[in-house]
């Protein structure tokens, strides 16, 4: 039985639907993460599992369980967003045991509970300050041991370390991947960032404009896309794509002819970066390489060809060099120009 489960959403703001008929399960205690451009339903999604936003049509399943009649607290959730939003008045204690009094538990349950997760999260010697007082990293320590301290099954977060810098960054989301190991929580979370995605996912959905498009195992998506707008969003550098034209000698790709038919489709081809390589002059295709971005490891080369501008990975280029360059068929995926559906031609 899935922990979550949403079946056919719908969510408009006036005629504008935020949800398109939204489906997806998210299996217990695992990592799913949801990404997508800004705009694209995510957080709304979020929302309405928490039970702050209502669908307009479609069923909510949490544990089971039709959630359409549970209060956001009877939910067993836990959310952290961008902004920690820590009470400013209150003490990091008292803004992490928010609620838990009402909630029906005891001083001595709360004092243990609330001890435990900031050893957890490293913020101990901090209980007695005021959010006023605390670095960016540390108040988003406090906001997720607020979001965790009642072991909730079900953690949510909603592009949670968009603030913080690159090295807090890959801290948290470690601490986090611990976390829900270690209690067994089954996590939802937003990004727009792939490499968070990467890290922090076991299973991916891709949204854009209130549909889900792709989703499935993390390396699956980013692999082997369904749809040519995931594909488009998932890897970096992006992935190079051209019209398939048919020509005399048969349907042609960044100068190869390719051995498949088009059966009168329209047709978009793309072949990711890191499966070009460099060959000898006379074999492949010439481009230029326009610019050149340098990464630790590998650069990037934003290259013009006769056939379209195009993206090569490698450790050594240099702007207006000459490079001749060659792809096998089988990295090259086909998507139908109407649709963006990834089609399999023969
Ligand atoms: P994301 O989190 O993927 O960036 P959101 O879920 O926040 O996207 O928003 C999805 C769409 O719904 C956007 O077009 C947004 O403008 C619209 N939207 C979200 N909340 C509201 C609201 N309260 N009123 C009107 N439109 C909204
Ligand atoms: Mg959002």
């Amino acid at each position: 039985m899935p922990a979550v489960s949403l079946k056919n959403i719908v969510r408009k703001y006036g005629e504008k639907k935020a949800l398109d008929n939204v489906s997806f399960d998210c299996a217990e205690n695992s990592r799913t993460v949801i990404i997508g451009p800004s705009g694209a339903g995510k957080t709304t999604c979020l929302k309405l599992i928490a039970g702050l936003e209502t669908a307009d049509e479609g069923s909510l399943y949490i544990d089971g369980r039709d959630a359409s009649s549970l209060k956001p607290h009877e939910r067993n959730i836990g959310m952290i967003f961008q902004d920690a939003a820590l009470f400013p008045h209150s003490t990091v204690y008292d803004n992490i045991a928010y609620g838990m009094h009402r909630l029906g538990y005891n001083k001595d349950d709360i004092r243990k509970m609330v001890q435990e997760t900031a050893e957890h999260l490293h913020i101990e010697s901090l209980l007695k300050r005021y959010p006023g007082s605390l670095s960016a990293g540390e108040r988003q320590r406090a906001g997720i041991a607020r979001a965790i301290v009642r072991k909730p099954g079900l953690l949510l977060l909603d592009e949670p370390f968009a603030n913080l810098d690159a090295r807090l960054r890959e801290e948290l989301q470690k601490e986090i991947i611990s976390l829900q190991k270690e209690y067994g929580m089954t996590m939802l979370l937003i990004t727009h960032d792939q490499s968070e995605a990467v890290a922090m996912g076991q299973y991916l959905i891709f949204m854009e404009e209130g549909k889900v498009i792709d989703s499935g195992p993390v390396r699956k998506v980013a692999e082997d896309p369904r749809d040519l707008r995931s594909a488009m969003f998932i890897g970096s550098p992006a992935v190079n794509t051209s019209p398939v034209s048919e020509t005399k000698d048969g349907p042609m790709f960044f100068g190869t002819i390719l051995n498949v038919s088009l059966q009168g489709r329209n047709v978009i081809g793309a072949v990711r970066p890191e499966k070009m390589f460099l060959t000898e002059e006379g074999r492949g295709f010439a481009c230029t390489v326009q610019s050149v971005t340098h990464g630790y490891r590998e650069s990037t080369a934003e290259c013009m060809s006769m056939y379209g501008p195009l993206r090569i990975t490698g450790t050594d280029f240099a702007e207006k060099q000459i490079l001749h360059v060659s792809f096998h068929e089988g990295d090259v995926m086909l998507f139908d120009a109407e649709t963006k559906e990834r089609i399999r031609l023969m």
